[in-house]
């Protein structure tokens, strides 16, 4: 195989064809395939990322305007670089962290050419490897690490009115108030999307309604630490997989405004009305679930259980951190929690527009092999997928709860790199009879050198 050669991100114009061969493919040069080139760099691995857009383009083009993280920039960032110019407990603007990644890339040279979609990947036959089709010629490779997203597809539910009156528009479509039609705005879904959004809406004035399902609801500090900390040294960031029962539980948090605790009673207390689950639309009536007090109960029920884990952490080490009794003053109930609406007839509520914070897909189309179960869900251990030679990196859950995240993509893609530099160590093992051959100045068969 050619070791590559060639300048970081070099776009369409006037650049060196793409190499007709490879050892690694990355594909996908947002946070986690910045990662995975990290890693196979420091291990040699000679490799190549190929990125549609641009580095980070989901960061920059496919987040609202006022996107700040959700977690600080100490603990939101990679262990290589800080975020130039920001307070460690400052949250980073969606285009800080975009440029944040670009500066990353340059500063350990990554091979990555922008600008060269990856079209499909399909093992060959009876020979080692894939091929792989972009748009700007084929490739062959030994490996291929999907990198592509764990947030690719938006997700409006079967649910969605059918109704030329109403703009309907998902999370990852939303960008500021401006944008929408004059009116009240139906915001469904309420983890850290929904919320922010209905509380941005809601502050530039607009009539909303918040739809609250399951939620787990960390504060934003306790005890003079951000949950992101706590969530650390409790080891929840590390749990390995999703807890039976919350399969469907969003995370309310927010880096907005400085960083606060989401309170929905507050919300209500602000402006918003809150309704329960959304059912259903029948003839521009919404139709809520009973479930608005519960939900809320359950978010509280997460809140004072991680308020008594730290608690219980702090006494056990001997820390001194300032005490918060405060933290567990609650709101008092709104009326649309001791009374919930259990529908809502859009028109006359003067909704104009309803926004689906209802989540993402996966979009593998493009990844023809034999790396995913009936259902069409990728099949892996840590990354390492079912298919010898493909990887995913950036997956929810991929290897724990962090795996998402700035942070844990980066652990999650030093363990892929691991991997792969370990395959490669089999593949360059030659025993003694080929050891001789080599020596001999006459290589053994090419079938004795397969790539696994
Ligand atoms: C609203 C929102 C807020 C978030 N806030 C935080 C936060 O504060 N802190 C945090 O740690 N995490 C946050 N996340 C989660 C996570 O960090 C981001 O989703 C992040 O963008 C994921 O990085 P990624 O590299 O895995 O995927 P992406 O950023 O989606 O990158 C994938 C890349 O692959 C490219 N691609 C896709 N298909 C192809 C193809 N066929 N060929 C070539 N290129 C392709 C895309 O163009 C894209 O650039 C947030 C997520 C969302 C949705």
């Amino acid at each position: 195989m050619t070791e590559l050669k060639q300048t970081p991100f070099s776009t369409s114009a006037g650049r060196a064809c793409l190499p007709q061969e490879i050892d690694t493919l990355v594909v996908g040069a947002g946070q986690a395939g910045v990662a995975m080139s990290e890693h196979l760099g420091r291990l040699g691995v000679p490799h190549l990322v190929l990125e549609k857009n641009r580095i980070a383009e989901a960061w920059r083009t496919v987040r609202w305007d006022s996107l700040v993280t959700n977690g600080p920039v100490w603990h939101d960032r990679f262990p290589g670089m800080e975020f130039p110019g920001l307070d460690p407990d400052a949250f980073a603007h969606k285009d800080q962290v975009a440029d944040y990644f670009e500066a990353y890339a340059r500063m350990i040279d990554a091979p990555i050419r922008t600008g060269v979609e990856v079209k499909q990947v399909r093992r060959n036959a009876e020979r080692p490897g894939f091929t792989v089709e972009t748009s700007e010629g084929v490739i062959r490779a030994n490996r291929v690490v999907a990198a592509t997203g764990p947030f690719q597809r938006p997700v409006i539910p079967a649910i969605a009115p059918q109704s030329e009156a109403l703009l309907q528009i998902h999370s990852a479509h939303y960008r500021n108030p401006q944008q929408l039609p004059e009116g009240g705005v139906l915001v469904i879904g309420a983890g850290s999307s929904g919320v922010q959004i209905a509380d941005e809406l809601n502050r530039a004035g607009r009539q909303v309604y918040l739809s609250v399902g399951a939620h787990d609801r960390p504060p934003r500090s306790y005890r003079g630490r951000d949950f992101v900390w706590w969530l650390g040294v409790l080891g929840l960031w590390d749990l390995e997989s999703v807890q039976p029962g919350k399969e469907h539980v969003t995370i309310a948090v927010s880096g907005a405004h400085g960083g606060r605790t989401i309170d929905f009673r507050e919300l209500a207390g602000q402006g918003i009305t809150l309704v329960g689950l959304t059912r259903a639309f029948e003839q521009g009536v919404a139709q809520f679930a009973d479930d608005l007090a519960e939900n809320l109960a359950r978010g509280d029920e997460n809140y004072l259980s991680l308020l008594d884990a730290a608690d219980a952490y702090i006494a056990r080490n001997g820390l001194d951190l300032p005490e918060e009794p405060e933290a567990r003053r609650r709101f008092p109930e709104p009326v649309c929690v001791s009374e919930p609406l259990r529908q809502l007839d859009l028109a006359a509520a003067g909704i104009g527009t309803i926004i689906w914070a209802t989540g993402f897909a996966v979009d593998f189309s493009w990844l023809q092999v034999n790396a995913f179960d009936g259902s069409g869900k990728p099949q892996h251990q840590r990354g390492v997928s079912s298919e010898p030679g493909v990887y995913f990196v950036g997956l929810p859950w991929l290897s724990r709860r962090g795996s998402t995240f700035i942070w844990g993509v980066w652990h999650d893609a030093k363990h892929v790199a691991d991997h792969i530099a370990t395959q490669r160590k089999y593949s360059a093992y030659r025993d003694a009879a080929q050891r001789a051959a080599d020596a001999a100045g006459s290589p053994a068969p090419a079938s004795l050198t397969g790539v696994r």
